[in-house]
């Protein structure tokens, strides 16, 4: 039983709008849900993927309208690390990047950025055989993509703490960090030390990272997070995936979610993203939920008309 790299990660906008005008109309990546919040079904919950959106690509954000910035701390994360195939790709976000507004610095083989509202990416050259995961854009070239998520990078005060859980979860330890790898993918968990400002938990913050498990060992998944000391939530079905989620050691949430059934659920592929989708539990509220969230224009679908 192993979890298969990352699933999906989940950060908080203040502006779904603005998100989506990066990382559809900027970084390329495509809209493949427009849903609301579980939990909250007045404000949106927004996932980007690849062109077939796959686990491994899906970075996904909370709307919370006007939400103040937030700050990365000790026991959250504060950097996605994305893959690229070679580093003319760096050169060529660098450019669009600063054609969009966004500073970017050099790092050995990886450009660093943040998102309009401060999320911190890292764009890296990684020598993976993992297949790569792209979204289509016209103004993109298919090899300069981004690929995938590589890794999350999270501040630990006191990462040892996290030894224990994170070698019962299977992950392994090396010197670049901790690796979970399954038969399909694998992704990186790393710690940095923190700053001394508290974090806050806010717009341009990373709420969550899920970790792809296969869909008949997610109940394992749940006794394993016990065994490591954890306490996990029961299996919560988010319509796309089945889910649990707990805090790991060093404070950060995590999730381990299922492959299946997927996006394609309740729109064609070719589809996805296009209307406001609402999961079976909320559909009676529907009209209720169209006239409270803000209109929001999909990038890609502008483009096209
Ligand atoms: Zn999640």
């Amino acid at each position: 039983m192993k979890l298969d790299g990352i699933h999906h990660i989940t950060g908080i906008t203040g502006d779904a709008q603005r998100n989506a005008d990066f990382y559809v109309g900027v970084l390329g990546l495509r809209l493949v849900k427009k849903s609301v919040n579980q939990d909250d079904p007045t404000v949106y919950h927004l996932f980007y993927g690849d062109e077939h959106a796959h686990p491994g690509l899906d970075l996904t954000f909370f709307e919370y309208p006007g939400a103040a910035p937030g700050r990365a701390g000790d026991g959250m994360i504060r950097r996605v690390v994305w893959r690229m195939a070679d580093p003319e790709a760096l050169d060529f976000w660098a450019e669009r990047l600063a054609g969009a507004g966004i500073q970017t610095e050099r790092e050995g083989d990886s450009l660093v950025f943040s998102d309009p509202e401060g999320l911190e990416h890292q764009l890296l050259v990684a020598d993976v055989t993992d297949d790569p995961l792209v979204a289509e854009h016209r103004e993109v070239p298919a090899e300069y993509a981004l690929q995938g998520f590589h890794a999350v990078r999270a501040y630990s005060s006191q990462p040892e703490t996290s030894r224990h859980m994170l070698d019962t979860l299977g992950f392994t330890e090396s010197v670049a960090g901790y690796e979970a790898r399954g038969e399909h993918r694998g992704s990186l968990y790393l710690y940095d030390e923190p700053p001394a400002a508290p974090s806050i938990q806010g717009a341009g913050t990373i709420h969550h990272v899920a970790w792809t498990s296969d869909d008949e060992d997610h109940e394992a998944w749940r006794e394993r997070v016990q065994q490591g000391g954890g306490r996990p939530t029961p299996v919560i079905d988010r319509h796309y995936f089945r889910s649990i989620y707990f805090r790991e050691p060093s404070g950060v949430l995590f999730e381990i979610a299922t492959r299946s059934p997927g996006f394609t659920v309740d729109e064609p592929l070719e589809h996805l993203g296009e209307k406001l989708s609402i999961p079976p539990f909320l559909e009676n509220r529907r009209p209720e939920i169209e006239a409270t969230v803000r209109p929001l224009e999909n990038p890609r679908v502008a483009a096209r008309s």
